[in-house]
């Protein structure tokens, strides 16, 4: 058995692949419903904003930004920036731009993989000349 502190609470759990304690993913998870409950009427609301009025750390926001489990309003600044290019950005880790461009680069990547076209055979038709020699 794998026991655990749960470093959100405290408690001891029984360890079964969540970072935290069952009670916590469960209060996690009223919070998240909260957070975009309050999102859906603050259109706009900051991260600070949010995790001001809704009691809810801005890791923990910004954690569910990154798991694309919350989304904010375009332009708002939610202090994540993208990997790639170092934007600010909304949510997930790319910003559209460097997404799309990844994307691309898969493809040609893709494309650059396929074998190339077989060079067409040498022509044989002297090959008969060759042999009538011998006839
Ligand atoms: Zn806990
Ligand atoms: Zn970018």
């Amino acid at each position: 058995m794998d026991i655990r502190n749960c470093p959100n609470c405290g408690n001891m759990f029984q360890y079964v692949g969540s970072r935290i304690c069952p009670n916590c993913v469960k209060k996690l998870d009223e919070d998240l419903q909260k957070v975009k409950a309050y999102l859906d009427e603050n259109k706009g609301a900051t991260v600070a904003k949010v995790s001001e009025e809704c009691d809810v750390s801005v890791k923990q926001i910004r954690r569910w930004i990154k798991e694309e489990r919350l989304m904010f309003a375009p332009g708002v600044d939610t202090g994540l920036v993208c990997m790639q290019c170092g934007m600010p950005i909304a949510s997930g880790t790319l910003c559209d731009k460097c997404a799309a461009q990844m994307k691309d680069g898969f493809d040609a990547s893709v494309n650059r993989n396929n074998p190339k076209p077989q060079p067409s055979k040498p022509k044989s038709s002297d090959s008969s000349l060759h042999l009538s020699k011998y006839k």
